[in-house]
């Protein structure tokens, strides 16, 4: 173990030419391209906890100055066209590196960074809140995390945002609901790359609901979008948009947007129309008494802004695929989910469905119809009213003690599926 005397991290003349992350790649007999790893890691030294501890790799590397700990990995792929060699070279954090360390040790060097969170040098300042981040994830101190986000400080938000997205995913959920709430909050105060990082830590902690999406007009424009209760939240090209489904999205904060930065987009009645979206859902489908994961790929275009006040068309095309059956296709011409997903069901037969709300005893329609996607009641907290309910009397009232929306592919553990169509 190290003694606690030691030049601090940001004074070591060795570990100030390193990033906090280096990467490099060399192919062989394609000199002029190639990258490298800066020559002062030659001087980092090889750290072993004990005489057996000789794994190639990953190593861990010690600065011999100021005691700082390096992860370094590299990978060999042979290519018949020439080999190449990645290697990547990463510093880290106190937290990361709490096994190699005395617990005194780790204490120190946390008082160490902590003296540093409101340092003028920025970089000392970004770095040392990285630290503390991942020392206060670690140690369940997320209230620490909320109130240095409340300080609302630009170069504060930006370290506290890419510290949390590199954080290990168990522990940005174990502990998420005091804090999932003002991440959102920055995504709706933060503009351009900070609204954008942001957005995608939200993501990455609400991964079941969140996916990626293409928008396309004249280009393709690759965004995310985010499923929160009954609405959806995306972002493309930094810019926030929200509606029920893809029909209805509304751009927020218009205002604060110029004419020029909105050409790409053509709204009818606040809605974005005039363009195509892809995105893909993972769904479980059910071939004998087998389960499965598959996907649905979906792809929708919006018509132009027509004279009746609505767009000129609306076009759903699914695909379903899975390693067992041959993909199914919908015909490009479906209005809503619960046709195409009817389609899909005929293609079937009845030897497989898709455990999705679309297909559950305990989901409907309005009285009234549906619209694109997420217009199904869930009755599962009315079961047997639900189930009694014969005449349409008897139905909407039923209907109107439900607040309960769910999209078509959404699952819940409660499913059952339906007996009769
Ligand atoms: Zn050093």
């Amino acid at each position: 173990m190290q003694e606690n005397e030691h030049i601090g991290f940001f004074d070591c003349p060795l570990c100030s030419q390193i990033q906090d992350t280096e990467l490099a790649l060399a192919k062989v007999g394609s000199d002029s391209e190639n990258t490298y790893l800066p020559l002062e890691i030659k001087k980092l030294q090889r750290f072993k906890r004990n005489e057996q501890d000789v794994a190639d790799s990953p190593k861990v590397l010690q600065c011999p100055h100021c005691y700082t700990f390096y992860l370094y990995q590299s990978s060999y792929e042979y290519l018949i066209n020439g080999s190449e060699v990645e290697e990547s070279l990463k510093r880290l954090t106190p937290t990361e590196s709490v096994e190699y360390i005395l617990p005194v040790e780790y204490e120190a060097r946390i008082r160490y960074f902590h003296s540093y969170l409101t340092d003028p040098d920025e970089r000392k300042k970004s770095y040392s809140l990285c630290c503390m981040c991942f020392h206060y994830l670690y140690s369940d101190q997320i209230s620490k995390i909320i109130s240095l986000l409340e300080q609302q400080d630009s170069t504060c938000l930006h370290a506290i945002v890419n510290a949390l997205y590199k954080a290990p995913i168990e522990l940005l959920n174990s502990n998420k609901e005091p804090w999932l709430p003002l991440i959102r909050k920055q995504i709706l105060a933060s503009k351009g790359i900070l609204r954008e990082k942001f957005f995608h830590l939200y993501t990455r902690i609400k991964n079941e609901q969140s996916f990626t999406l293409c928008y396309y007009k004249k280009s393709h424009i690759f965004g995310k979008a985010v499923k929160e209760g009954n609405s959806i939240l995306m972002l493309l090209e930094a810019k926030l948009f929200q509606g029920q489904e893809f029909d209805s999205m509304e751009l927020l904060f218009p205002e604060t947007y110029s004419d020029e930065e909105k050409k790409t987009f053509t709204f009818n009645q606040n809605c974005l129309c005039d363009c195509g979206f892809m995105w893909t859902i993972p769904v479980k489908m059910v071939v004998g008494a087998k389960e499965m994961t598959s996907n649905l790929e979906c792809t929708l275009e919006l018509g132009i802004p027509a004279p009746h006040g609505g767009i000129s068309y609306e076009k759903l095309k699914l695909i379903l695929k899975s390693g067992y059956l041959k993909p199914i296709e919908t015909k490009l011409k479906s209005e809503h989910f619960s046709e195409a997903l009817y389609e899909i069901q005929q293609k079937l037969g009845s030897k497989a469905y898709l455990r999705i709300c679309y297909f559950c005893q305990y989901s409907d329609y309005h009285v009234a119809g549906g619209s694109l996607w997420g217009s199904m009641y869930c009755f599962r907290n009315q079961k047997q009213d639900y189930l009694q309910a014969i005449t349409k009397e008897e139905y909407i009232n039923v209907l109107r003690n439900c607040n309960a929306r769910t999209y078509e592919t959404d699952l819940c553990p409660e499913f059952l599926l339906r007996e009769k169509p």
